[in-house]
């Protein structure tokens, strides 16, 4: 909430309605909501204003079934926004739910498997209040956050008499979850090419992470400088030297763990028009900054004296 809200507040400002979202440009939103992660988000924000806007003539459907049909909205989602701003009597199962209605209810089934939400929701649909299902949503997700932790507050609960966890004293085995997630180490080098102001960067294609972001030209790899410079050399036509080698970043995302060293090297304005297209375009240190961008590139760009 701390993370989100200042980007909540900017967001409803810049585009206070949904066309307004709807008609903004891609780079500016992404870089709107530079520094938050999960830029899919951002684009799927994007996405679905231009179909609210164009498809339901600006007015944000009301129902379960068609909120789940938007882009970027899943079971979650949907089901919180048909009960707090609708009504609606669909149960939100986050993780925060698992934990207190496996223990409370004794559902073991594996939390990791997707077919397992299904399990939870027919237990809690039977129990969510008709009158107020989003003070119930939230109650439960709070209740999961605060008292029934993954260190469990038992004693204070006012559910621990009737408790199926809590009675076996099995707290620590409720939920059940199997799956862990396979974190992918990353090695990435960056080069950093420029003219003395301007430097070239490229705009990242939709298969990786950080699509449609602005970094610059990589070599992926676990690589020595000689052998950075070896592929460098492929890359670059002329003579180069290295002016300066970052020390190295790392960057936790949920399933990778990435390694950047940035290599800087200056060519001449003469050079830099020649370099091949795939290394991006050159853009001046007052673009780069309304560029959008990663966070570990805007952590090296500040290291190196530019803002953004
Ligand atoms: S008694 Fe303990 S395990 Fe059961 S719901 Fe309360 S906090 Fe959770």
């Amino acid at each position: 909430m701390e993370q989100g809200l200042p980007y909540f507040e900017k967001f409803v400002e810049t585009y206070p309605t949904v066309s307004d979202l709807a008609n903004a440009d891609e780079k500016e939103v992404l870089r709107l909501w530079q520094g938050l992660g999960y830029y899919s988000r951002a684009r799927n924000l994007h996405a679905t204003a231009k179909h609210v806007s164009e498809v339901f003539g600006g007015i944000f459907p009301n129902m379960y079934k068609e909120i789940l049909k938007l882009k970027g909205v899943g079971p979650y989602t949907a089901a919180a926004i048909a009960s707090i701003c609708f009504d609606e009597p669909t149960p939100v199962v986050d993780g925060n739910v698992f934990r207190f209605a496996s223990r409370y209810f004794g559902i073991k089934d594996d939390i990791a498997k997707q077919k397992t939400r299904i399990v939870f929701e027919e237990v809690l649909i039977k129990h969510i209040s008709k009158e107020q299902p989003g003070i119930f949503n939230q109650a439960m997700m709070e209740f999961g956050s605060t008292v029934c932790t993954p260190s469990p507050d038992c004693p204070s609960c006012i559910f621990n008499v009737d408790c199926f966890a809590s009675i076996r004293k099995i707290q620590n085995q409720l939920p059940s979850k199997s799956k862990k997630i396979k974190v992918r180490e990353r090695f990435l080098n960056y080069l950093v090419l420029h003219d003395g102001s301007n430097y070239l960067m490229r705009q990242r294609d939709s298969n990786d992470v950080w699509a449609h972001l602005f970094d610059f030209k990589v070599i992926e790899g676990k690589l020595d400088r000689e052998e950075i410079f070896n592929k460098a050399r492929e890359l670059l036509t002329h003579d180069f030297v290295i002016e300066d080698e970052s020390q190295e970043f790392q960057h936790i995302l949920s399933h990778q763990r990435i390694k950047a060293i940035f290599y800087k090297i200056k060519l001449a304005p003469d050079q830099i028009k020649k370099v091949k297209s795939d290394f991006g375009e050159p853009y001046s240190v007052e673009e780069i900054v309304n560029l959008p961008k990663p966070k570990l590139i805007v952590n090296y760009l500040e290291q190196i004296g530019i803002k953004s």
